[in-house]
């Protein structure tokens, strides 16, 4: 399915998920924003080979837990893509495992500003040009949320599964919101993705630990992730509001 002519933020599209994410959307015709936090090399590094594929995209850095950065990201859009018809609210954060009686203010605050704060951001700024409630064509945004808010990550990062329920019911809750505007609000809930999130949590082989836990017996791949992501945000998904689809082996 062709998303020609079509613009997409994908936030935290540097390296992983959101990467690949980056590259299949490109493929099926959006033109991308590549966002990032720190690497803006592994940033340049998503454009330019989705250059060399064919596609067209702009890698901007802002951090999604900053108001005034996140408004000035969609801005730099507007300007440089053009009209909004997507957004994929993709980054997030966990750190050292620990139990919840060990961690202080600072991380659950860290945790909570980016997994939460940054997607409320997000959408609203999406919303703001998409939804017909401000004259905008409608779209889709995809909450890449996790299995963790159902599993709830005990013993590892409580604080990241309970950002992800936030995200959960943030979902639900924008899809019933802006269904009549023309905007879809769907989410994907990974789990045990081969990614570098795992070495925040202290554990970068943390897939393979797990995955003779899991019922497929490994772990996922981003692209697997992406497809889901992609299908959402199609007109294949057109009637599809508010759905949380889990990527996690049969977990
Ligand atoms: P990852 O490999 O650690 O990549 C995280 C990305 O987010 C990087 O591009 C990073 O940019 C960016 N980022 C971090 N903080 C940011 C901020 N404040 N503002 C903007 N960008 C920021 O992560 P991943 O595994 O692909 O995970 C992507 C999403 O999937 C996350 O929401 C995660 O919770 C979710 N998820 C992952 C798994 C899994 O097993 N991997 C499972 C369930 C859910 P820089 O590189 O520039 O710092």
């Amino acid at each position: 399915m062709s998303a020609a002519g079509k613009v997409v933020v994908i936030t935290g599209s540097s390296r992983g998920i959101g990467a690949a994410t980056a590259r299949l959307a490109a493929k099926q015709g959006f033109a991308v924003c590549v966002n990032y936090l720190t690497d803006a090399q592994a940033a340049a590094a998503v454009v330019e080979k989705i250059q060399q594929e064919g596609g067209r995209a702009i890698s901007l850095k802002a951090d999604v837990s900053q108001e005034r950065e996140v408004v000035q990201l969609f801005e730099t859009v507007d300007r440089q893509l053009g009209s909004l018809s997507a957004l994929v609210n993709n980054a997030g954060i966990l750190k050292a495992q620990m139990r919840v009686e060990e961690m202080d203010a600072a991380r659950l605050s860290q945790i909570f500003t980016t997994n939460i704060t940054g997607y409320f951001l997000c959408a609203r700024e999406a919303i703001r040009r998409m939804s017909t409630k401000y004259q905008g064509t409608g779209g889709a945004i995809v909450n890449v949320s996790s299995a963790a808010s159902r599993l709830g990550s005990a013993g590892e990062y409580v604080d990241y599964a309970a950002s992800k329920g936030a995200i959960d019911t943030f979902t639900i809750g924008l899809a019933q919101e802006v269904a009549a505007e023309g905007i879809r609000v769907n989410a994907v809930r990974p789990a045990f993705i081969y990614t570098d999130i795992h070495a925040s949590g202290g554990e970068p082989d943390r897939v393979e630990r797990i995955k003779n836990a899991i019922p497929m017996k490994r772990g996922g791949y981003p692209a697997e992730v992406a497809n889901a992501i992609l299908w959402l945000l199609s007109d294949a998904a057109s009637y599809v509001t508010g759905a949380l689809i889990d990527l996690a082996g049969g977990k």
